[in-house]
């Protein structure tokens, strides 16, 4: 008798895990990126780590003609990035089409402030008994990068973090978001080739896929920095993570964004309100500058502007389905009482902008109408007394940004606001929205806990450079030890600080 045969056992198949594209207008599946491997991720991280010191070796005018190739690249493409962006967030063809225009105008933005080389506070001073010291900043080595859903250019694969990160001389690995994971991908190939062929070195620029691949970047000693932009949620958790190793998370995140009208301003009621409305709906109310709340003047009619002005706005699909889930739940929250009519979902994750009145004495702290409720929806506060209003305003939580509307030039109110607000807020707007934000110079794009981890930090603007580079000094060094900025001839030339004294460059 013979044995029978014995069938090899056949492993079932196992689905790679994946990040899945939806269409936000549907919420149909329209398909997927597979996660990084845990050796994927680790390979990509040996690379950078070696190309870190090289990195940190080229002049910022080299890296700024790499950047300038990569941003080239990707506006070649600019149609194919914009379709996949529209179809994995929603969000229509001419906003993408700015903020992919914005995306490069920034990226050479922050080469710029690199070859301008302040940054780099380089300084040099001759010691009694004739030793000098100098001290200058240097590239902190391999960061890691968590884009926004919001912002699938602006904060994204080749947004502010990753391009000023890239200026400052570190090489970037990028956690793709899974709300658009598809044009991470693309776009992130795009910006890799570019830069490789433009002479960066393997490793400058990565990009890994799947929750479990961040978690392996903020934990690995190859990382020194971690840029986030994203929920308060997960903002902590990472900040919380990358504490037990000691390294920075710059966490931006948000909070309500508060504005204040004057009783000097409420003649403009109508521009004022149609403004508001305009501004907190823009882009289905998916903005970290936001305005959440308006404090108005009593008895001049505000509330029933704003609502007069909501009632004209259609719905909007929200980014993903988490996002539309959290905001039902967030409505419910704000308005128990007129959740049921806001929740009108039409089609995908559609839904229609709320603008709910409070009352002043509601705004407590640890009440959850103090807490942002991302999409498209407000508070409406009436005050009758504005030293009233400008108490609350130092029970919210400090924010981003704020606005404050003003009767003019003698507006002593609007005086008081401003001063007020300066101390919780991270920019302050007079006349005009929170929502954009010019990237220049003097922008602060930051604000103190919890609306971000590192209060001294700006993610967007000429400032966002400072995260990724720390200071070093030398004692007695020879020329040939000392970065170019400190030599005699300043080949890079580039300013310094001589014996105290600025020199823009000799
Ligand atoms: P999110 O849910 O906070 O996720 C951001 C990234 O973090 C994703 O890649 C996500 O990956 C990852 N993540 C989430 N939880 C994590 C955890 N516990 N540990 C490790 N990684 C985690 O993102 P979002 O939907 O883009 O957030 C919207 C928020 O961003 C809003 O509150 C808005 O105000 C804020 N925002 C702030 C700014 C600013 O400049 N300050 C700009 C835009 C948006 P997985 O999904 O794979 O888990």
């Amino acid at each position: 008798m013979t044995e029978p045969a014995v069938e090899p056992a056949v492993e079932p198949a196992v689905e790679p895990a994946q990040d899945a594209s939806f269409d936000p207008a549907s919420g149909e599946r329209i398909g997927g990126v597979a996660h990084s491997t845990d050796v994927e991720v680790r390979h990509i991280l040996d690379r950078a780590n070696r190309a870190a010191p090289v990195l940190a070796a080229f002049s910022p005018a080299t890296r700024q003609a790499w950047i300038a190739d990569a941003v080239d690249a990707v506006l070649a493409v600019a149609d194919e990035l914009v379709g996949l962006a529209r179809a994995e967030t929603g969000l229509g063809v001419a906003r993408l089409e700015g903020e992919l225009n914005r995306m490069a105008a920034s990226a050479r933005f922050y080469a710029g402030v690199a070859c301008e080389g302040s940054y780099l506070g380089a300084s040099r001073d001759d010691l009694d008994g004739g030793s000098t010291l100098v001290r200058w900043n240097i590239p902190v080595g391999v960061v890691a990068v968590f884009g926004a859903s919001n912002f699938p250019f602006g904060f994204g694969i080749f947004g502010h973090d990753v391009a000023s990160a890239l200026a400052a001389g570190c090489p970037v690995v990028v956690k793709a978001h899974p709300a658009h994971p598809r044009l991470s991908v693309r776009l992130g190939q795009i910006v890799r080739d570019a830069l490789l062929n433009a002479g960066a070195p393997e490793g400058t620029f990565d990009v890994v896929v799947g929750f479990d691949s961040g978690l392996q970047l903020v934990d690995s000693p190859v990382v020194r920095a971690v840029a986030f932009t994203g929920s308060q949620q997960a903002g902590l958790a990472l900040v919380e993570r990358g504490a037990r190793r000691g390294i920075p998370v710059f966490a931006e995140m948000g909070t309500v964004n508060p504005v204040f009208v004057t009783p000097a301003a409420a003649a403009d009621r109508d521009s004022i309100a149609q403004g508001f409305v305009d501004s907190f709906t823009l882009g289905a109310g998916q903005f970290c500058t936001k305005p959440g709340l308006i404090l108005v003047p009593a008895k001049h009619g505000f509330v029933a502007s704003i609502a007069e002005a909501v009632s004209r706005v259609p719905a909007a699909p929200l980014l993903t389905a988490g996002i539309a889930a959290a905001f039902a739940r967030g409505i419910g929250e704000l308005d128990p009482h007129g959740a049921a009519a806001s929740s009108d979902s039409v089609a995908g994750y559609q839904v229609t902008p709320r603008a709910i009145a409070v009352d002043l004495d509601q705004l407590t702290p640890g009440s959850r109408l103090l807490e942002e409720c991302f999409g498209p929806v407000a508070l409406v506060v009436e005050y009758d007394d504005p030293a009233a209003a400008l108490a609350a305003l130092d029970r919210l939580q400090p924010s981003l940004t704020a606005s404050v509307f003003t009767g003019g030039e003698a507006d002593t109110d609007a005086d008081l606001a401003v001063l007020q607000l300066t101390r919780r807020v991270g920019r302050v707007a007079v006349n005009t929205w929170p929502t954009g934000v010019a990237t220049s110079w003097s922008q602060q794009h930051g604000g103190p806990w919890p609306a971000t981890s590192r209060p001294e930090a700006t993610s967007v603007g000429g400032g966002g450079l400072a995260r990724f580079v720390r200071p070093v000094s030398l004692q007695n060094a020879t020329s040939i030890q000392l970065p170019p900025m400190l030599q005699p001839q300043n080949p890079w030339k580039l300013p310094r600080r001589l014996n105290g004294r600025l020199v823009p460059f000799e």
